[in-house]
């Protein structure tokens, strides 16, 4: 077999946090479909993709890692933080709640990780068009206070997913080389 698909020249990880149910392991599953360099792995309590893509001049190995359902107890272990590079903070425009706990994901985010961290809140489920009960300009307004990173997207109908990867990647990227 050949061992072309995994040159790569830098490795980021990133982590899902966000309440259950609000999209995190469809939002990693749209992201990582039909994709060339698809890995996934399960460990006791956490599981990881990766998917390997240019950003600029690099050939980076994304690995994003997803909860297995330890975010229902807060239970999400020291050694899920370790490492990351990035986080995608996501809630559900259509649970108000969902995103009322963002506050809390990047209180025991910042516990957790190192200080340069990129993040990027994300509101999931935009598809849901009549559902909705967190507006856009929320979304913004709160992004803008903690100064996050902001996008929208649906990981029904994959608007934005590919977007939401690839601009935290470049973000990292920007913070790591430069
Ligand atoms: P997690 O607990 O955060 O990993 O959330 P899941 O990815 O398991 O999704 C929870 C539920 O929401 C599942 O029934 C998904 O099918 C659904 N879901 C996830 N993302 C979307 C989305 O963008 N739009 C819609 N309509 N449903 C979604
Ligand atoms: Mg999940």
């Amino acid at each position: 077999m050949t061992s072309d698909q995994d040159e790569f020249d830098l490795l980021f990880k990133i982590v899902l946090l966000g309440d259950s149910g609000v999209g995190k392991s469809n939002l990693l599953s749209q992201f990582c479909r039909n994709e060339f360099n698809f890995e996934s792995k399960s460990t006791i309590g956490v599981e990881f993709a990766a998917r390997t893509l240019k950003i600029k001049d690099k050939t980076i190995k994304a690995q994003i890692w997803d909860t297995a359902g330890q975010e229902r107890y807060r239970a999400i272990t020291s050694a899920y933080y370790r490492g990351a590079v990035g986080a995608l903070v996501v809630y559900d425009t259509t649970n108000y709640d969902s995103f009322g706990n963002i506050n809390n994901w990047l209180t025991e985010l910042k516990e957790n990780s190192n200080e340069n961290i990129v993040v990027m809140l994300v509101g999931n489920k935009i598809d849901l068009v009549n559902l909705r009960s967190v507006s856009i300009t929320k979304g913004k307004e709160f992004a803008d206070e903690y100064q996050l990173n902001f996008i929208e997207t649906s990981a029904k109908d994959s608007t934005n997913v590919e977007l939401a990867f690839t601009t935290i990647l470049n973000k990292i990227y920007d913070r790591i080389i430069t």
